[in-house]
């Protein structure tokens, strides 16, 4: 029997055994709408209240968390939101996610002024750039903390202190590809919104959220009823939000684990490689879960076909964006190299990949 290699952990995750007994529990036990005035009901939603606390616990912030269907809905509500009527000017990067790179472009055509920040060739913001562009006018800062397409970790930290200058322009980060994986350099207690996605840390699909400071009053987008401050109406799934509460629990502490397994894992494959016609497009300082490879004479797409054909799993990009065959826009804006960017791969680890597994994709890797 051939056993299906799973190297795309960027994309998604198997949800963990332990939060899938969580979740089956809430669905026989507490059912109850939490909106209910019965005390069911409100058993229920003490349960909600619980997990926000524990969410505010484990990432030490006191915030508002308003719990979303994944993290594409909470970097949409988070940017509208914060950004309301206001036209102040807004700054974001080359390499967002679509999720906040296609709403800010969807702002500039209702004609606010955006400055898409510059990468380096590692990956990372231009810094002077952003200095440079930073002024009393800006009203929102959006910047990932971990690129989904490389790996490239941004300067959150040099971020929140250049913005200390600025008190009037709000910081939203895209965390959904650092939580659980690295450990932040700065405070989620200084960032004023940041999103997550449950289902990248062995949470169940269907749930992300969006945190934000209790002091601001986010715009709302959505309408019908005061649930989740209005920023999420409706009813919600109690059984999702306890199984992202559970996996952020057992997977945040145990960051330095599986940082430190998957960074040598990931150290292995680099040297391992001995095809000279890859390219290692994610650098030394890049997030250890995710390398991403070029092979300038086949097309990404037929990669990842290649590798199919021996049940391995591996992506092309986003896998949100991998249909649309166009340049991918990381590794072009970090080497504006359009042969490059049209022939990534990107393979991601993650605490389950064995060293067995390693070797078999190297196999192919090599043989390419
Ligand atoms: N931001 C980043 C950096 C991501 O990698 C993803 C998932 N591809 C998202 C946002 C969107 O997450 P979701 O799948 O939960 O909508």
């Amino acid at each position: 029997m051939v056993i299906k290699m799973y190297f795309d952990y960027t994309a998604t995750t198997k949800m963990d055994e332990d939060v899938l007994k969580a979740y089956l529990e809430i669905q026989n036990k507490y059912y109850a709408n939490t909106t209910s005035l019965h005390s069911f009901g409100q058993k229920c939603n003490n349960i909600y209240e619980q997990m926000k606390n524990e969410i505010n616990s484990i990432l030490n912030i006191s915030d508002e968390i308003v719990f979303t269907s994944n993290a594409t809905e909470a970097n949409n509500l988070g940017i509208l939101g914060l950004v309301g009527e206001k036209k102040g000017k807004l700054i974001t990067t080359k390499i967002e996610h679509p999720s906040v790179y296609e709403v800010f472009k969807s702002l500039e055509k209702q004609g606010y002024e955006v400055c898409y920040l510059d990468v380096l060739d590692n990956g990372q913001i231009d810094l002077e750039m952003f200095e440079k562009e930073m002024n009393k006018d800006v009203s929102l800062v959006s910047i990932m903390w971990v690129n989904n397409i490389v790996g490239a970790i941004q300067p959150i930290d040099k971020v929140i202190k250049v913005l200390k200058n600025y008190p009037k322009a709000k910081l939203h980060v895209d965390a959904v590809q650092g939580i659980c994986k690295i450990k932040p350099t700065f405070n989620f207690a200084d960032i004023d919104a940041f999103s997550l996605s449950a289902h990248k840390f062995y949470g169940p699909k269907g749930i992300g959220a969006l945190v934000y400071k209790k002091s601001i009053t986010l715009e709302p987008r959505l309408f019908g009823s005061t649930a989740q401050k209005g920023i999420k109406p409706g009813t919600f799934d109690l059984g999702l939000i306890v199984g992202m509460t559970k996996a952020l629990k057992k997977y945040y502490n145990q960051i330095t684990n599986h940082y430190s397994y998957v960074k040598k894992l990931n150290e292995y494959i680099r040297t391992k490689i001995v095809n000279e016609h890859v390219v290692i497009n994610s650098n030394d300082m890049c997030s250890p879960y995710i390398l991403n490879i070029s092979i300038p004479k086949i097309l990404g797409e037929t990669v990842v076909h290649i590798f199919e054909a021996k049940e391995m799993y591996v992506s092309t990009g986003s896998a949100c964006s991998s249909k649309l065959r166009k340049p991918e826009k990381t590794i072009y804006a970090m080497t504006k190299n359009e042969d490059l960017a049209k022939t990534t791969v990107r393979i991601s680890l993650s605490h389950l990949t064995t060293y067995d597994e390693a070797d078999k994709l190297l196999e192919v890797i090599n043989s390419l």
